[in-house]
């Protein structure tokens, strides 16, 4: 009898430790990841970028950063209101999944900016990023109810281990930055297009003191 019920102590006890496990293993889901999309949020993102660019200082291996940013959303919620908007968010990141590879990093970074961390070494930035370009606009958006055309600008920035003297967390700013200007360029420049990140967008002192801001 007393084994018996000792054996079924142990059961509960690992019962509960199984359960205990799961839902630590939500937490940290959630914590990661965008409600909406189920992408990777801002933190985890930054994390994980500063990941990449240490490997990539490591193994020379080159990365590309995109920041994509839906063109003129705020008329899709204008019009149709914040939930058909947040639907179109939902789809814009199954198509951002379809157009990456699995183990490209994806993120939403806030609102209707995302972000792409991807290896460079095997196609080419232009055709990697053209072919998502491509994929959103030619996509008919909640097709079974509205059929809303999207499109999207993407700025860039290819790294492969350069600025080796300065601190990852400083790298990381630098690409983020030229690649935001790159995206300025893209928007600038009519929108539904990608653009790439000339190399050194900004002087040493320009870097300096937005480092500082
Ligand atoms: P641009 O082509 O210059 O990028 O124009 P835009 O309209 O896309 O950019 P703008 O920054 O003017 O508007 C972005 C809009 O995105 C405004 C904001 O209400 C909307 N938005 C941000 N986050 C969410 C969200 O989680 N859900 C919905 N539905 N809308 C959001
Ligand atoms: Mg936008």
């Amino acid at each position: 009898v007393e084994l018996k019920a000792r054996i079924g102590v142990g059961m509960r006890t690992l019962e509960l430790q199984h359960r205990l496990n799961i839902a630590n293993e939500m937490l940290a889901y959630k914590a990661e990841h965008d409600e909406l999309t189920g992408l990777r949020n801002r933190a985890s993102l930054i994390e994980r970028l500063e990941t990449e660019i240490e490997r990539s200082r490591r193994t020379g291996e080159g990365i590309a950063i995109g920041i994509c940013d839906i063109d003129y959303f705020k008329k899709v919620n204008d019009t149709y209101g914040h939930p058909v908007g947040d639907r179109v968010l939902k789809e814009f990141a199954e198509r951002m999944r379809e157009s990456f590879r699995p183990y490209d990093l994806l993120a939403r970074y806030g609102g209707e900016k995302f972000f792409v961390c991807c290896t460079t070494n095997e196609i080419s930035v232009e055709t990697i990023f053209e072919r998502f370009r491509e994929n959103i606009d030619s996509h008919s958006f909640l097709a079974n109810d509205l059929g809303l055309d999207i499109s999207v600008s993407v700025g860039i920035r290819t790294y492969k281990g350069e600025l080796s003297q300065e601190s990852t967390r400083n790298v990381l700013l630098d690409l983020i930055s030229d690649a935001d200007t790159a995206l300025y360029r893209a928007k600038n420049n009519g929108r539904n297009r990608i653009e790439i990140a000339e190399h050194e967008e900004m002087t040493p002192e320009q870097r300096t003191s937005q480092r500082l801001a």
